[in-house]
């Protein structure tokens, strides 16, 4: 199969470390507030490259970090040193220790991924039950000349690793234009593109709740370093697949393999994958900005979280996705079409269609091409030349890797339906007995504008929510 590989800017064909085998890392959540679903949409995202995988038959081993210290508030800035700990900021917002906030996210997070059929890593971390690894590592970048420190932390030092910035494919002058127009400058930083490993509990950080010992004093790790420890601990170095949103380009992920490379002399990860961003009204979501819509958000309005999902499968992963409600609507609609499909087409036979199922792993396999593979489904579900079992074989392999629960779909909602409604379906049944099809549909679409769908199956005409 080929995927597109950010650090090569190329497609390449996967050539796994071990046959038949693949290791994934996927950055895990900052948990001090709800995931947004923008975040989600990468966890989604990530997701489908493990369900692709497996569907190839390659036994993966899927690892991913929870993020409950360092990761600082300057990060959406490009510079992941200043600000205050988001943890910390949560913790404050809520009037409770910041544990007892990553704790309660951290469950709210796995709640949100069984909703959306994202299967769990099998290996999960959280970066203060890594502390002794991190400090293994910088112990190490220590001893080969990487680090340099002043009274506030310990430094990466950038200029002693040849290609850094590789992934992002910066030139060093470039960053340092850009990262001096960003950075907020409380911390004596030799190249601005150097990044702290350990914080020391001085400065503005000498509050900061979550704290450890160290050869250096008592302190706490920078972000990216937290990655670095857990995905070599759980994967070993080089792993296969490293996975992320866009925004991790620049800074997390190029400071994660600057400081493994520098470690360890092998290459962190041989593939990296980033997935666009979801934007809302053509704009950026995201947690800080205070716009970002929860999975809550989208089940309060009566929508299935599986509708998010289907939203998600019909853009590629390389491109970027406004979230508007007319197009979840659009999602709802097309989904519970797909449900009404098996709910009517009966028992699926024991073997599928050879063509439909060629194209559809061609598609999966092309780069992952969900979106794709999401309309050879849909072809196969209108072809009147193939029986309903036969279809019914393929679409569930297919879900296999959309993870749309099609083998087992949801109870078609019986909310009450209003005497108005139920008036003008009678109306529509009389219509029909007299074959007057002109009033039938014009019934259809008033009946439809007040949020209910018709359904004509062989038992007579339903009327159900839509
Ligand atoms: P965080 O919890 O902030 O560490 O982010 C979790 C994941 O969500 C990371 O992989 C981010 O790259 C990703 N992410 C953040 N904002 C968005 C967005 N608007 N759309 C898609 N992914 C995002
Ligand atoms: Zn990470």
């Amino acid at each position: 199969m080929k995927l597109y590989n950010t650090l090569t800017r190329t497609l390449e064909e996967l050539k796994p470390i071990k046959r038949g085998e693949i290791g994934l890392y996927t950055c895990g959540p900052t948990v001090y507030d709800f995931a947004h679903i923008g975040n989600l949409r990468t966890y989604i995202f990530g997701d489908l490259l493990r369900r692709v995988l497996e569907y190839n038959g390659y036994q993966v081993t899927h690892a991913m970090n929870i993020t409950d210290v360092g990761h600082l508030d300057g990060d959406n800035k490009g510079d992941a040193d200043t600000g205050e700990d988001r943890m910390d900021k949560g913790a404050k917002r809520e009037g409770k220790h910041p544990l007892e906030i990553a704790r309660m996210y951290e469950e709210q997070f796995f709640k949100d991924l069984d909703a959306l059929n994202i299967e769990n890593a099998q290996h999960i971390l959280r970066a203060t039950d890594s502390i002794a690894e991190q400090i293994e590592i910088i112990k190490i970048l220590e001893q080969k000349g990487f680090t340099y420190k002043d009274d506030a932390a310990i430094y990466f030092d950038t200029s002693k690793l040849a290609d850094y910035g590789k992934l992002a494919g910066q030139k060093l002058e470039d960053k340092k234009v850009g990262a001096r127009e960003e950075v907020v400058v409380d911390i004596q930083k030799k190249n601005p593109q150097d990044f702290v490993l350990w914080f020391f509990i001085a400065g503005r950080y000498k509050d900061h709740i979550l704290k450890w010992p160290s050869p250096w004093g008592e302190g706490f790790p920078g972000w990216h370093i937290e990655c670095s420890a857990i995905s070599r601990k759980l994967l070993g170095q080089p792993f296969d697949i490293h996975t992320g949103g866009v925004d991790h380009i620049g800074t997390h992920h190029t400071n994660e393999i600057a400081q493994s490379e520098a470690a360890f002399g092998t290459p962190l990860a041989n593939t990296w994958m980033h997935g666009e961003f979801l934007l809302i009204d053509s704009g950026r979501m995201g947690k800080s900005e205070g716009n970002g819509y929860i999975l809550k958000t989208i089940i309060d309005k009566s929508y299935r979280p599986l509708d998010y999902r289907y939203f998600c499968l019909t853009a590629h992963w390389r491109t970027q996705l406004n979230f508007t409600w007319e197009a979840l609507d659009s999602a709802h609609t097309a989904l519970t079409r797909l449900y009404d499909f098996v709910r009517q087409a009966g028992t699926a036979g024991s073997v599928g269609n050879t063509n439909y199922e060629a194209k559809f792993l061609e598609s999966v396999n092309e780069n992952l091409n969900i979106p794709k593979a999401l309309a050879i489904a849909w072809e196969l579900v209108g072809d009147k030349t193939i029986s309903n079992p036969e279809k019914l074989a393929s679409l569930y392999k297919f879900d296999s890797v959309l993870g749309l629960d099609l083998n087992n779909p949801p109870a078609i909602e019986t909310r009450e339906i209003p005497d108005s409604i139920k008036k003008l379906a009678q109306e529509r049944d009389e219509a029909r007995k007299n074959k007057d099809f002109a009033k039938s549909d014009e019934l259809r679409a008033q009946i439809e504008a007040t949020g209910f769908l018709v359904l004509d199956t062989p038992e007579g005409q339903k009327i159900q929510n839509k």
